[in-house]
């Protein structure tokens, strides 16, 4: 979406500002494993990946010397090890000083945002541009004999004649799936989850708004939290099989007790899966038409973005040249499988005894092939991209922090690790604590950020703690909160998506 916004020449305070939108530098996982004594672990999952030491990945060292690779807490002591996330995540901060320009960030990041405001503002901008947009219901699809679309039948105006359709009709597939037939394949045999209730709650504290996306474990499946201006979007995605949607309403409810009083979950059914092909003839389906994966890592409107730059490349002649779709396809089908492998491995390495559901979720789920080959490579290498089919999403540095934050090194020894060097850690480690206090100066909180637009208020203080164990690098150390507009800063590390 950043980069999104930024190529379509648009202002992101005005983005701010229309879609009541909110950053996110991280997905913050909370009890999808547990210590042994049962304490819920927390890790984050971010948007930086560490550089390389000595041409050597840094993961390889820090499973190799660091003493905190085998605590509870791993996943962050390694996101803290190399990025000031976690103290911005702690502290409830904007990842932007005050005044820095539009797009920039002390860290990467993405954002949270009404998404029917976020369709709104992007209609007009298209409608400013040139787009004809016209509203209305498709009742009938009209197809030659060769099975090509030649008009949509609306509802107001009648016949409408066709060169490409683009099928956004939701889970509806409407054109794609009903009109033309073509079948769906279902991921029922990898993911469990097939319902959500979901719900808008008031914040609890307006003044606290965390950069992050919450996802809490729950007894069969889990909570995302958002956070906008406004309110909080929240939801539980369960599977049917362990829970009824009255029993996922009452533990959403009481999750969220005082603060979701006289709200009402909405069921939400999910079909987790994808069409066989999702460009067929002169017809291409976009979004959740074409597909869905629960929405864990909140990766769909990411690819119908991916499907939309794919479909300018590939875009044909009146020919339709099959060869063009065949690559738009192949393409397509790749990135679902690889949303779909990196989301099971969240419930692959859960270790929670607590509910069938988690076991279940652990044990009983169909791997893809690859992913089963790569955990056992990984046993003695931390995943490169090469291990990878595709790497449009997720790349190797974000399974090497789920894996440590999983404990899956814990008591492992990487097959190259008596070439690495503990001094060149030892360096690295102490430049990073070194610059950390600079990476946090003037850095304010979130909920101040977004309240001013980015314009430094005067005397703004950081937020409160956030709730994650204390970041021992920061004990005793001062942040100074500067005042005025800081000179801009572009994030120092390679941006890992
Ligand atoms: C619980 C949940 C949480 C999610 N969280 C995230 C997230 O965090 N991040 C993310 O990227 N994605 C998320 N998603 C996915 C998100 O919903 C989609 O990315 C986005 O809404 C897809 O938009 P869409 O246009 O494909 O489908 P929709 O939003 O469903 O829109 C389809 C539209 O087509 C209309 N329509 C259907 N048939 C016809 C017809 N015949 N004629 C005219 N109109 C028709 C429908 O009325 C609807 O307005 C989530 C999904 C769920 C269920």
């Amino acid at each position: 979406m950043v980069m999104l916004l930024n190529q379509l020449g648009l202002s992101e305070s005005e983005f701010f500002e229309k879609t009541d939108a909110t950053f996110k530098v991280a997905a913050h996982f909370i009890n999808w494993n547990q210590d042994e004594n049962g304490k819920p672990i927390e890790f984050l999952n971010i948007l930086n990946a560490p550089g390389a030491l000595d041409g050597r990945q840094f993961a390889d060292y820090f499973v190799t010397f660091d003493p905190a690779r085998t605590a509870p807490d791993a996943g962050i002591a390694y996101v803290r090890a190399f990025s000031p996330v976690a103290e911005i995540v702690r502290g409830n901060l904007a990842p932007r000083r005050p005044g820095e320009p539009d797009f920039s960030g002390e860290v990467g990041y993405t954002y949270h945002f009404d998404a029917t405001k976020v369709a709104a503002y992007l209609r007009d901008i298209a409608t400013s541009r040139g787009v004809k947009h016209i509203l209305d219901d498709v009742d009938a699809v009209n197809v030659d004999e060769r099975g090509f679309v030649t008009s949509l039948g609306l509802r107001e105006r009648g016949e409408f004649g066709v060169d490409l359709v683009i099928d956004c009709t939701g889970f509806r597939g409407s054109i794609l799936q009903q009109a033309l037939g073509e079948p769906f394949e279902p991921y029922g045999e990898h993911l469990l989850n097939d319902r959500a209730a979901v719900v808008q709650i008031p914040h609890k504290d307006p003044g606290v708004i965390a950069p992050t996306t919450r996802a809490t474990g729950f007894s069969a499946g889990w909570n995302f939290n958002i956070p906008l201006t406004t309110r909080v979007g929240t939801g539980y995605i369960f599977s049917s099989k362990f829970l009824s949607d009255e029993e996922a309403a009452d533990e959403l409810l009481s999750f969220y007790g005082d603060q979701a009083k006289g709200c009402e979950p909405r069921i939400i059914p999910m079909r987790t899966g994808r069409v066989r092909n999702a460009w067929v003839k002169n017809c291409v389906a976009l979004g959740l038409s074409g597909g869905f994966i629960e929405p864990l890592e909140a990766t769909a409107i990411f690819m119908t973005d991916l499907g939309v730059r794919w479909l300018a490349n590939y875009l044909p002649t009146q020919d339709f040249e099959p060869e063009l779709a065949t690559a738009y396809n192949r393409h397509v089908r790749q990135v679902y499988e690889e949303v779909r492998d990196f989301v099971q491995l969240h419930y692959h390495l859960n270790n929670r005894a607590d509910t069938p559901y988690w076991k279940a979720a652990r044990e009983d789920m169909t791997l893809s092939d690859r992913l089963q080959e790569n955990l056992r490579v990984w046993q003695h290498v931390a995943p490169e991209d090469l291990d990878l089919g595709s790497t449009f999403l997720f790349s190797s540095p974000v399974y090497t922090l789920l894996l440590i934050a999983k404990g899956f090194y814990k008591d492992r020894r990487l097959s190259r690790a008596s070439s690495l060097s503990r001094t060149t850690y030892q360096r690295a480690r102490d430049a990073e604590r070194k610059a950390r206090p600079g990476q946090l100066e003037g850095l304010i909180s979130h909920a101040a950020f977004l309240k001013t637009g980015g314009k430094a208020p005067a005397g703004s203080v950081m937020a409160p703690h956030a709730g994650m164990a204390p970041a021992p690098e920061l004990a005793g150390t001062k942040i100074k909160l500067k005042s005025q507009p800081a000179r801009p800063r572009q994030s120092r590390k390679k941006k890992r998506r």
